[in-house]
């Protein structure tokens, strides 16, 4: 049994000595002491599913034995730095990982995070191209560094942070979007951008193929491949953003972007490539690569031992419990039962995403599709005391987001989609 700190002392201290700007989920917030695979567990033993901790990292399952047994036995030899001298760990788990790639994405630049990851493909983009500008998507998260933060596109997560070259285009929003699912629609805002706002060339276009943070929206289809056409018209490399929807989440492919037939000129991740561990990448080709030789370029812990060690056991998990076809069965059910949802409750004005990647947006006017933003806080405490946690987002703040790690079971989705129902009548 736990004996350390109660919830209320670590609050305490928080308070003191941590970061003003530090959330938390729920009125009273979880002290998480343990995870096991899909479950999480309190202070008190209290046994929770999860159905959030896949965006925060945990893909194969909260310490996956093949993965805390790798992890030990790597940090049990050696826990160095990745630059200065030779070690076997970041050389295999980069082939591992060139291996799920398509095309000429062959070679691997790691990093700590996702920011860190995009941080260095704007980078890229823009010495490969000789072209400062570039565009991301309104509704985008993409991080929280100088570059990044100008690149993410909504208020909430910006400072006042210098843009610097980068132009926010029109959201393919198959919900709110004036053109619904009409993909091509609008990307010709794309072409627009290019032909009004710049010299008519560009560095870079970066996208998530389904936006996490945004809302678990799904760009319409048809946008992405008309989208390249426009960006690599004008010069520009393609940026795909797989930090939430990389990893075999989205069910059906093992990339995000693999469901709109795009092959990306760069490949950035984070999050579930380590199964909550840090570690982020970038991925591209060796042409692209070149442009990192021109001057002196390392990260001293990006793809250090310990991690890539984790990342590639990771990896090992996914493919041999099969967990992006599991992610696909299951992620479709729990779909369908969400979806069946909606008709008994008005409120819920959408229900979408791809495998275990899922929606669920609250509106309080179907028609006019208000933005149900408290209605949301009192479902998830219910569902909470039930216990089921998920997440949410979006730029309203009303958009469930349920992305488990990809071992939960059809027995855990009907667990959820029951207390969201049971919650939802509670309302
Ligand atoms: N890209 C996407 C799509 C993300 O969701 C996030 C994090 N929410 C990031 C980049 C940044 O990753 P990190 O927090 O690891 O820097």
């Amino acid at each position: 049994p736990y004996s350390g700190p109660s919830a209320a002392q670590i609050l305490h201290k928080r308070r003191q000595f941590l970061s003003p700007s530090m959330f938390h989920l729920y009125n009273n917030p979880l002290n998480i002491v343990e995870g096991k695979m899909q479950y999480l567990f309190d202070e008190s033993g209290r046994r929770y599913l999860d159905g959030f901790g896949g965006i925060a990292t945990v893909n194969c399952g909260h310490c996956h034995p093949d993965v805390v047994a790798a992890i030990v036995d790597q940090a049990k030899r050696l826990q160095h730095s990745t630059i200065l001298y030779l070690n076997h760990a970041i050389a295999d788990f980069a082939e591992a990982l060139a291996s799920k790639l398509p095309g000429d994405l062959k070679v691997v630049f790691f990093t700590n995070s996702g920011t860190e990851a995009n941080e260095l493909a704007m980078m890229i983009a823009r010495l490969y191209t000789g072209c400062h500008d570039v565009i991301s998507i309104r509704n985008a998260y993409h991080g929280n560094a100088a570059g990044t933060m100008g690149a993410t596109a909504q208020s909430n997560w910006k400072f006042n942070v210098i843009q610097s070259g980068v132009h926010h285009t029109m959201n393919p929003d198959q919900y709110r979007g004036v053109f619904g699912s009409d993909g091509e629609k609008y990307a010709k805002d794309v072409q627009d951008l290019i032909d009004f706002g710049t010299c008519g060339r560009v560095g870079g276009f970066m996208a998530e193929a389904v936006q996490g943070v945004g809302g678990i929206m799904e760009l319409a289809p048809g946008y992405l491949p008309a989208a390249y056409k426009a960006v690599r018209k004008a010069g520009g490399l393609c940026i795909a953003d797989e930090v939430q929807s990389g990893f075999a989440r989205t069910g059906s492919h093992f990339w995000g972007f693999e469901a709109h037939g795009v092959i990306p000129d760069i490949v950035t991740m984070a999050k579930g490539i380590g199964n909550g561990i840090p570690l982020g990448a970038v991925v591209t080709t060796p042409e692209i690569a070149q442009v990192l030789t021109h001057r002196s370029y390392f990260n001293t812990f990006g793809g250090n031992p310990l991690c890539t060690t984790a990342g590639h056991a990771a990896l090992k998990v996914l493919e041999k419990e099969k967990l992006q076809e599991n992610a696909f069965v299951v992620g479709s059910y729990l779909k369908e039962r969400l979806t069946s949802l909606k008709e008994k409750y008005e409120i819920i004005g959408d229900v979408r995403g791809r495998g275990l990647m899922l929606g669920v947006e609250l509106v309080t006017d179907r028609h006019l599709k208000t933005p149900a933003k408290t209605e949301i806080l009192h479902v998830m405490e219910q569902m909470k005391d039930v216990g089921v946690l998920i997440g949410k987002g979006g730029f309203y703040g009303n958009v469930f987001r349920i992305t488990p790690p990809l071992c939960f079971t059809k027995e855990d989705a009907d667990f959820l989609a029951d207390a969201m129902d049971y919650s939802l009548s509670k309302m």
